[in-house]
């Protein structure tokens, strides 16, 4: 028995989930009907768990050494062109300071593999920012590290963890980064992490090299399965100075739709419009939003590194203040309808994995 889009739609958002030939239908192509209702669906359900809100994210990017060479990343090992800097905690500090008082709740500590910042360095770096604002979640974002580790951090009091898998098929995983790093030990790191008790992002990039529909469709059963608080999904967009610099970005159209399925299929998630959405089209966020997302990260960076956290081409708002960034996007989500929350914001029902950790 086939069904029509408009059946698909509705079946995945009673039942969060599709045969796969029922969920490849619905990556595309859409009538515009169909895209609508997807989207609309996507919205209500993000207002039944979440009403109007989005929240904010302050992201320091706090070190762009790193000692992986992933083929996409502007600030891969090999990326002799990258002008490479370190944040001491003081800077740190100062940012999740400002932060705070332009209403952020949580920060997001995000880097390069950079082991100059031992699990020690991080640990203090931690619980001085717990200390300083108790009342805020704190977010690592350093990629892969051991079990111990994420444990020690956990301890130290961070609340949340995001670590990309990328790609779910080890093929393609293969394709987008060079030996040693593994797929395996991806998957292994975030299901470590999961059950130490973190709130989990995992996530790929939209129109990544070589990524086929299939790809994706195994991606989604991936998060479907894995149960993450939190997706972070952006388009792939080129970097000058990597092996992929020839590549096509992914496209606004095809970001906009998976934000939508997620929603549907992880109705609780919470869903970044995330600044490569904003870097592919002038209101990318906000149709982010449209399609179902409920958070925004802007940069809390001090402005002088901005430009070297170089992941990709034309990141936009590096020129900026953060008070700037908080301004502007309470306007865009204004724009379409909902209001920024001061508040941590943690996943709707969510408790620790039980007795684990
Ligand atoms: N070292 C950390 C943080 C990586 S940067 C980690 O391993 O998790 C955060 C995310 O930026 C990555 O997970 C990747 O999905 C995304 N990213 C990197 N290069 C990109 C590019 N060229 N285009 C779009 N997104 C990119």
């Amino acid at each position: 028995m086939t069904m029509t889009n408009l059946e698909r739609i509705e079946r995945l958002r009673a039942d969060t989930i599709l045969p796969p030939e029922d969920l490849l239908a619905l990556l595309g192509p859409l009538a515009p009907e169909e895209e609508e209702a997807l989207k609309a669906a996507a919205r209500e359900v993000r207002e039944a768990h979440y009403g109007k809100d989005v929240y904010l994210r302050g992201l320091i990017e706090f070190t762009n050494y790193c000692r992986c060479n992933c083929y996409y990343c502007g600030i891969r090992a090999g990326n002799r062109e990258a002008s490479r800097y370190r944040l001491d905690e003081e800077s740190i500090l100062t940012c999740c300071a400002r932060g705070y008082l332009l209403g952020f709740r949580t920060f997001v500590l995000q880097g390069g593999e950079d082991l100059f910042f031992t699990d020690e360095k991080l640990c203090r770096l931690v619980r001085a920012i717990k200390e300083r604002h108790p009342d805020c979640a704190v977010t690592l974002s350093v990629g892969e590290r051991e079990r111990a580790s994420y444990e020690a951090f956990f301890e130290a009091g961070a609340d949340r963890y995001l670590l990309r898998q990328e790609t779910s098929d080890p093929a393609h995983y293969r394709f987008l980064h060079p030996e040693p790093q593994t797929i395996e030990n991806r998957k292994r790191c975030l299901q470590d992490l999961k059950e130490i008790g973190y709130q989990v992002g995992c996530g790929i990039m939209l129109g990544s090299p070589g990524q086929t529909k299939d790809h994706i469709l195994q991606d989604l059963y991936y998060m479907h399965d894995f149960g993450p608080q939190m997706v972070g999904i952006g388009p792939f967009i080129p970097h000058k100075d990597t092996p992929f610099r020839d590549q096509p970005a992914g496209t606004l159209d095809q970001t906009l739709r998976l934000l939508a399925i997620l929603r549907l299929m992880l109705p609780r998630v919470l869903l970044p419009a995330t600044t490569a959405l904003g870097t592919i089209h002038p209101r990318g966020r906000e149709l982010g939003i449209l399609s179902g997302a409920n958070v925004v990260m802007p940069n809390l960076s001090p402005a002088g590194v901005r430009e070297k956290y170089m992941l990709y081409d034309g990141k936009i708002c590096t020129g900026d203040e953060a008070a700037q960034c908080v301004r502007c996007m309470e306007r865009r989500i204004a724009s379409v309808g909902c209001r920024v929350a001061v508040s941590r914001g943690d996943a709707a029902g969510f408790t620790p994995a039980a007795g684990q950790g």
